[in-house]
């Protein structure tokens, strides 16, 4: 197999050949088709997640078949497509696990993070975490849905129900999600870097009733606000932009610090919240309402090859939507 290998933190990641894997107990092995690229491995890449293992193979938004079963692998067959999702795997005895919040787990694996993930031409996953996509959709529209849809399908749950949303980073994640909300019959208002009106036009373009600088206030108070973009210093934007009794999501893995702000901008019963990874349940409920939703992801592709180049065009807002790598 082949892979984009990180070998060292805060370095390119190397193009690698690497002896076939075999799946073990409980495990699949699937070919790749497609993987997307999320914020979260260049979190990995610059080493801002805790503990980081390297050598690493990041991607987390795995759409493949399968192409070896493992012992005591039911329920799942060779030539299947599925897909291989962030959450890599829980203990399922932990407090968190037994109480459905599998997302917390104390002694999770993450794909691409903490196990090897799908920036390669195949990899190995436990099956229990694995989705069956069908036969439906093309692969590369469907790997951001693993986790830019997923991640933000249940930053929406937390957000509330409210017919006002605001979305500060408008990223893989909030372009899908701005679909959802829309089909929900939300209004979406989206925030994005000062000045960068082809993204504003973008979210326009998706549906969303207002699109504007992320220092500047939305044209009335929101109901809650998904913050997806990785900047502590928009918290109290979004809490300013908020009704009273509004909810602030931080969708994110890894934020920079948060400033100091006055405590009038959370008092009123204003709240602060994270999301935290993804239970299955998330996957398996958002997996069956995009295609009901009918959600086109806007997709980038990028050959295997260039994972590096992907990496660095997300990290300078250089696309609109996601990037796919594929084999
Ligand atoms: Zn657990
Ligand atoms: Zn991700």
């Amino acid at each position: 197999m082949h892979a984009m290998v990180l070998k060292k933190l805060r370095t390119d990641l190397v193009w690698s050949e690497l002896p076939d894997r075999h799946p073990g107990p409980g495990e699949i092995r699937v070919h790749v088709a497609a993987c997307g690229v999320c914020r979260t491995d260049l979190h990995v890449v610059d080493g801002e997640l805790p503990d980081p293992q390297v050598p690493i193979i990041p991607g987390h938004e795995i759409v493949g078949r399968i192409d070896e079963l493992g012992p005591d692998v039911t329920g799942l067959t060779v030539g299947e497509r599925v897909g291989i999702p962030w959450l890599g795997h829980t203990c399922g005895v932990c407090p968190y696990c037994v109480r459905h919040r599998e997302n917390l787990c104390d002694r999770p694996l993450f794909t691409g993070y903490t196990r090897d993930g799908g920036f390669a031409t195949a990899v190995v996953a436990d099956a229990r975490f694995a989705f069956p996509l069908g036969d439906k959709g093309a692969d590369v529209a469907l790997a951001p849905l693993l986790c830019a849809g997923l991640i933000g399908w249940r930053s929406l749950r937390l957000a509330g129900e409210g017919p006002k949303l605001g979305l500060f980073g408008f990223g893989a994640a909030a372009h899908l999600i701005t679909q959802v909300a829309k089909g929900q019959g939300r209004s979406v208002f989206a925030f994005t870097r000062p000045g960068d009106t082809a993204t504003q036009n973008f979210a326009r373009g998706l549906g969303a009733a207002w699109a504007g600088d992320s220092d500047t206030r939305p044209p009335e108070p929101l109901d809650a606000v998904i913050i997806f973009a990785p900047v502590g210093a928009l918290v109290p934007l979004a809490l300013r932009a908020v009704r009273k009794g509004g909810r602030v999501v931080c969708a994110g893995i890894h934020m920079s610090d948060l400033p100091g702000f006055p405590y009038a901008l959370l008092w009123e019963e204003r709240q602060l919240v994270s999301v935290a990874n993804l239970t299955r349940q998330d996957g398996l409920d958002f997996l069956a309402l995009a295609p009901r939703m009918g959600l086109v992801a806007q997709t980038t592709v990028y050959p295997l090859r260039q994972a590096n180049q992907a990496l660095a065009d997300l990290r300078a807002g250089r696309f609109e939507g996601a990037a796919v790598l594929v084999p």
